[in-house]
C-alpha cells in the first residue's frame, strides 16, 4: 500500500491512514506501507538548501529532502501502534533499498527484503518512506520528485506483492482531467503502455518511472483514492483503476468488464517551452551540434521538427525542452552559436501539448486525422507534431488547452452519458 502527500498531511489524515491499514491487514494479509512526506514538505526543504547554498551539493540536498519521508513513516507505525497493530518503520539505510549513485534522480538498483519479509510474516506492518535510498558509497540518495510511487512498486517487486495498491487524492486514471472536462470518465482499467505514455505527457497520477518498473517487473498496480467514507467497498474488490499487461486487457474486453476503445486518455502538459532555431546550415552534423550540449547539461528534448531546407542550404529547427530547463538551454545554444551556426533563437514557454493515447491506435487508421480534423474545427493552430505507436501529441497556444482538451474528448466519444 502506497500513500501520497495529501493522504500523509497531518496527524488526523495520518489516523485515516492507519484506519484504511488496519483493514487491510485485518482481512488476513502482510502488508507493507510506502508513505510520501506531507503534502508540500518536500517543496518546503528543497527551498532551504537554496537558501542555504545556491549552488547545493546534490548529496546534501537528499540528506535535507529525504528527512520528510522519515517523518512521516515514523508518525503511520506511531499510529497504527495506537491502533493496536504491530508496526515497524524501516529506512531506506536500514533494508537498505540499493541505489546508483546519481543523487536527487537516483534510479533503484535491488532492495534486501529478507529481513522486511521475516518481521511481516512475524505479523508486524512494515512502513517505509518512499523517495530515499542507499549509494554504494553509503550516502542517502533520493529517486526524484514523485519517486515515492517507484519506491512503492520496487517494494512490491522485492516482497513479490500480489498487489501494489497506489492511494491517492483521486479515485483512479480518467479519461482526461476531471477539472477540465466534467464528463470524463473513470477507467476500470488501463495497460502499462498508456499509463506509462499517459504519466510522461503529464498526466499526473504517477510517476513515469513507477510505470516503467511496474511493466518490468509486472508488478500489479492499483490507482485508488485514500479518501473514502466508512461503506466503500475494499481494495480488493478493486474500486480503482487496474495498470495492467495487454494480455489481461483482452481478458477483460471478452469478458465484457472494458469496453474496447480507440484512444483511452487525452493529457495536456503545460510545462514545456518551444525554441525555434533560424538558419541553421542544412547538412550532416548541424543538429548533433544542437542536441549534444543539451544532451550533455541533461536537459530533456521533446518534439523536434527539422523544416525541409529551404534555399541557401539552410533550415530552420523547432523543439521543445522543459520551462524550467529553458534558460540555461537558451544560454547553452547562445555559446554555441558559432559552431552550430544559426542566425536567430525564438522562444515562446505560452505552448501546451496535448496527447491523446490509446492501445487501440496501434491497429486503426484514422485516428490522427480526425484529432487534426477536430481542432481546426475550433480554430486551434497546431504548431508542431509528434507521434508514437500508441500516441499522438500536438503542440498549441497554451491558452488553448482546455477547450482543445474538451473538443478531443467529445470527438473521440470519451464523454460520460449523462
Ligand atoms: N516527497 C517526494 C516529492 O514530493 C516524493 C513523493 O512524494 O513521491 O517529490
Ligand atoms: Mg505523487
Amino acid at each position: 500500500m502506497k500513500f501520497g502527500g495529501t493522504s500523509m498531511a497531518g496527524t488526523e489524515r495520518i489516523r485515516r491512514v492507519a484506519n484504511i491499514v488496519r483493514a487491510q491487514a485485518a482481512r488476513g494479509d502482510q502488508v507493507a506501507v510506502v508513505v510520501s512526506a506531507m503534502a508540500g514538505e518536500t517543496d518546503r526543504l528543497v527551498n532551504f538548501c537554496r537558501e542555504a547554498n545556491p549552488l547545493y551539493d546534490p548529496a546534501e540536498y537528499d540528506v535535507v529532502v529525504a528527512s520528510g519521508e522519515q517523518v512521516t513513516s515514523g508518525l503511520l507505525a506511531l499510529t497504527l501502534q495506537a491502533l493496536g497493530c504491530k508496526s515497524r518503520s524501516w529506512l531506506g539505510w536500514q533494508l537498505p533499498i540499493h541505489t546508483i549513485e546519481a543523487h536527487a534522480k537516483a534510479r533503484v538498483e535491488s532492495i534486501d527484503a529478507e529481513a522486511l519479509i521475516a518481521s511481516m510474516e512475524a505479523g508486524e506492518i512494515a512502513v517505509i518512506p518512499g523517495f530515499q535510498g542507499l549509494s554504494e558509497d553509503n550516502r542517502v540518495t533520493t529517486l526524484g520528485r514523485g519517486g515515492s510511487d517507484t519506491s512503492a512498486v520496487a517494494v512490491a517487486a522485492a516482497i513479490k506483492a500480489d498487489r501494489c495498491d497506489i492511494y491517492t487524492d483521486v479515485d483512479g486514471v480518467y479519461t482526461t482531467d476531471p477539472r477540465i472536462v466534467a464528463k470524463a470518465k473513470k477507467q476500470k482499467a488501463v495497460t502499462y503502455e498508456e499509463m506509462l505514455e499517459l504519466a510522461s505527457v503529464g498526466a499526473k497520477v504517477l510517476q513515469t518511472r513507477s510505470v516503467g518498473l511496474a511493466m518490468k517487473e509486472k508488478v500489479r498496480v492499483q490507482v485508488l483514492s485514500s479518501f473514502i467514507g466508512e461503506g466503500a467497498p475494499p481494495a480488493d474488490e478493486l474500486p480503482g483503476t487496474m495498470i495492467v499487461s495487454d494480455e489481461e486487457m483482452d481478458e477483460l474486453v471478452e469478458k465484457g468488464l472494458m469496453e474496447r476503445q480507440l484512444v483511452t486518455g487525452i493529457a495536456h502538459d503545460k510545462n514545456e517551452a518551444k525554441v525555434i532555431l533560424t538558419r541553421v546550415p542544412d547538412r550532416p552534423g548541424a543538429v548533433a551540434n544542437i542536441f549534444e550540449p543539451l544532451a550533455a547539461a541533461s536537459i530533456n528534448v521533446d518534439m523536434i521538427i527539422q523544416n525541409v531546407g529551404r534555399d541557401k542550404g539552410e533550415t530552420d529547427v523547432t523543439f521543445t525542452v522543459p520551462q524550467s530547463d529553458l534558460a540555461r538551454a537558451q544560454a547553452l545554444l547562445e555559446d554555441r552559436r558559432g559552431e552550430i551556426g544559426f542566425n536567430r533563437i525564438i522562444t515562446d514557454s505560452k505552448i501546451a501539448k496535448i496527447s491523446v493515447v490509446g492501445v487501440g491506435m496501434k491497429s486503426h487508421a484514422g485516428v490522427a486525422s480526425s484529432m487534426f480534423r477536430a481542432l481546426s474545427d475550433r480554430g486551434i493552430n497546431i504548431q508542431a507534431i509528434s507521434t508514437s505507436e500508441i500516441k499522438i501529441s500536438v503542440m498549441i497556444d497554451e491558452d488553448e488547452t482546455e477547450l482543445a482538451v474538451r473538443v478531443l474528448h467529445t470527438a473521440y466519444g470519451l464523454d460520460a452519458a449523462d
